[in-house]
């Protein structure tokens, strides 16, 4: 069975991918900072923290133990804040690069090893849309999203060809992330169930993502048969929200 491991996998997107290549018939190993409350049958869960580098190690190095290699993984994991950039502490910008940028690429660097022993494999950042446009009060998480994408195609190009590395680009998903990040006024309603169907009027699709919608999507980037020949692209999963003009 091939193998995958996912960050940030007790959260909503994470949570949907773990689910996703479960009943594809992949063994997968969930990583999360947060205690998994009930981690699927057949998953491996593990409390890691991915902006901590020893961590890092030594949870790839039981992974390493248990399966020898890795044909997937799925650099998920993220925490957002919410400020003016004038407001935002040095201390704040530093745990949203750790955890978004960083992360991805100590996770990245340990697990080379076991990519490279699986033949062919690959990698996906779950970036987001404010990799292209953003709005005001999220500079911090932008910038990290921004740096996901060019490192992208970075890793695309240095592990090339036998690990394809792309990012996926989400647009609103419904989860906490989403939910806590419409308290900072940008969307119209005095509710968040308000501004969810504020945001779903927004976008072409007419609704908000489901966690699944992207889970979807990074199946289908890991499938070799499917997606081969796709190297340092970003998808960008958004029900249309991006491709309409503001000014217009
Ligand atoms: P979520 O908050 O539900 O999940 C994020 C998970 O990451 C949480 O379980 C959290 O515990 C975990 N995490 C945080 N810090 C960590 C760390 N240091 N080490 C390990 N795990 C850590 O949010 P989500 O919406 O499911 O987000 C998943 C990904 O999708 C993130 O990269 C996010 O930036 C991206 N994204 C989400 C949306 C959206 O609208 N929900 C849009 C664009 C991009």
């Amino acid at each position: 069975m091939p193998v995958v491991l996912v960050t940030g996998a007790a959260g909503g997107i994470g949570r949907a991918t773990v689910e996703l290549f479960r009943r594809e018939g992949w063994d997968v190993v969930a990583w999360d900072v947060q205690p998994h409350p009930e981690p699927p049958p057949g998953v491996r869960a593990m409390q890691v923290d991915v902006s901590q580098p020893d961590q890092v190690e030594a949870a790839m190095g039981e992974v390493a133990r248990a399966f020898g290699r890795l044909d997937a993984l799925v650099n998920n994991a993220a925490v957002q804040i919410t400020k003016p950039f004038e407001a935002t502490t040095p201390e704040e910008w530093d745990r949203v690069q750790a955890v978004n940028l960083k992360g991805a690429y100590l996770v990245s660097r340990a697990a080379y090893p076991l990519l490279r022993a699986a033949g062919r494999a690959s990698v996906v950042h779950v970036a987001s849309v404010h990799a292209l446009a953003t709005s005001a009060h999220i500079a911090a998480y932008a910038a990290s999203k921004g740096g996901l994408l060019a490192l992208t195609r970075a890793m695309a190009i240095e592990w090339a060809p036998d690990i394809r590395v792309n990012a996926v680009l989400p647009g609103a998903v419904d989860t906490a992330m989403l939910r806590a990040g419409l308290s900072r006024g940008h969307v119209q309603g005095e509710t968040v169930e308000q501004r969810l169907k504020a945001l779903a009027e927004r976008t072409v699709a007419r609704r908000i993502g489901r966690p699944e919608d992207i889970a979807q999507a990074i199946l289908f980037l890991c499938d070799w048969e499917r997606a081969g020949f796709i190297y340092g692209h970003g998808l960008v999963v958004d029900g249309g929200a991006t491709i309409r003009l503001s000014t217009e």
